[in-house]
């Protein structure tokens, strides 16, 4: 008989998502009437821009013919013109990223969950608390030491290194899921300085880089000098171009990153992911590459924008009704995301079930993400324009009663 990885025990049973859609799913049973409104999943609604489908189609047309029909991809690590494309868009933003240090994935949750096959099991993991649950589970399943760092009111949800903390792996996210506070490039230098003080190595999430509006707030942990040497950054279209459903991200991986093996060898770790990859993994399909070189021509990022501020007014239409209640959140202007202080000191499940059976309205525990989430709670806004002003409407109806 097998055994299994016990790791996997000491999980949460169910991941967030799926506790929350079981009591969504009870209330609609129970009233199918309700006009619910889901606020809660940080999936985008819009539709692809029209040039990045026209691309997909005529990839997929390619495939078709024989002479441009295409095979297994040689590198597994993207084609050319895709990598190319994600440097000169990291070069639109000042940050020089060449594109051999690129590596292109199915989604950013893939590389998240799967870099942590390259690093010995016994390295101490910091994660910032509250955080995107694969970061704590994926270092869970390895069996590896997770500790926290507090995110919480007092630091803006922004947790900043203490000194005296030692750590070989560190997560950090900005734009955060899910409290979308960000971090300033001050902060990112000190997290820099700490990474390399304790030879440890960030990995940066910054799956939201497109909702940053800040000039002070940089959209690559790579524009902060410093950090080839220490970081590693995930990317990914999901949220800035409606691929969810595709499935495309990056990972960028500079060659100057090295750490020393047991026997004193200095070990790329870009070549260690190259090999990694090559075991497990045999690269996205052509077609979806195709759609995502289209998100960043011009025509391409001019579409994708206007849905980005699509989602920016929603977020605006929600914190100027926190404003209104005088309610604390942070997030929603360099963020899809809103982290809102539960009213009157209610627990984050307590007011979860207050708004789905008094108001129609779901959103997510902040307890979900860690014990610094517990009290808060965090909206979205990804949903529809009008859905999200009634949401509001209610949500004012609710806490004035
Ligand atoms: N990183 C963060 C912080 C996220 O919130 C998400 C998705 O919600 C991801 C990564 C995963 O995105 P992808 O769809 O690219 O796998």
């Amino acid at each position: 008989m097998p055994s299994v990885n016990e790791n996997f025990l000491k999980l949460e049973k169910n991941y967030l998502f799926i506790n929350i859609a079981k009591k969504v799913n009870a209330f609609t049973s129970a009233h199918p009437e309700a006009d619910v409104i889901r606020m809660g999943i940080g999936d985008v609604t819009l539709p692809i821009a029209k040039c990045v489908v026209y691309a997909m189609k005529k990839g997929a047309d390619e495939m078709g013919v024989k002479e441009t029909f295409k095979g297994y991809e040689d590198s597994g690590a993207g084609y050319d013109f895709l990598k190319e494309a994600v440097s000169g868009y990291y070069k639109s933003f000042g940050v020089d990223v060449p594109a051999d240090d690129i590596r292109i994935n199915d989604g950013a949750k893939s590389d998240c969950g799967n870099i942590v096959d390259i690093f010995g099991d016994d390295n101490v993991v910091l994660i910032t608390d509250p955080a995107y649950p694969v970061y704590v589970d994926t270092n869970l399943m390895s069996g590896r030491k997770v500790i926290y760092c507090d995110s919480n009111e007092e630091n803006g949800f922004a947790a900043m290194p203490d000194e005296n903390v030692k750590c070989d792996l560190i997560y950090l996210c900005s734009p955060n899921n899910p409290t979308g506070s960000v971090y300033t490039k001050e902060q990112l230098k000190v997290w820099i300085e700490y990474a390399k003080k304790n030879n440890a190595i960030i990995i940066y999430d910054s799956a939201y880089e497109a909702f940053i509006t800040d000039e002070n707030v940089p959209r690559s942990i790579f524009a902060v000098e410093g950090a080839k040497e220490c970081a590693i950054e995930m990317c990914s279209l999901s949220k800035t171009a409606g691929f969810t459903g595709m499935r495309c991200g990056y990972t960028v991986i500079p060659k100057e990153l090295t750490v020393t093996a047991s026997d004193g060898t200095e070990v790329s770790i870009s070549q260690l992911w190259g090999r990694r990859e090559g075991s497990k993994f045999n690269g996205v399909s052509y077609p979806v590459q195709c759609a995502a070189a289209a998100v960043f021509t011009p025509e391409g990022l001019k579409q994708t924008r206007e849905n980005i501020e699509y989602y920016q007014n929603n977020a605006r239409t929600i914190a100027n009704t926190l404003d209104e209640l005088g309610i604390k959140y942070t997030g929603g202007k360099n963020s899809p995301y809103i982290w809102l202080k539960c009213p009157n000191g209610m627990g984050s499940w307590e007011f979860f079930d207050l708004l789905l059976e008094k108001a129609g309205v779901v959103g997510t525990p902040g307890a979900g993400f860690g014990k610094n989430g517990e009290g808060w709670f965090r909206l979205t806004a990804f949903g529809d324009k009008d859905r999200t002003a009634e949401a509001m409407e209610r949500l004012k109806k609710l806490l004035s009663e």
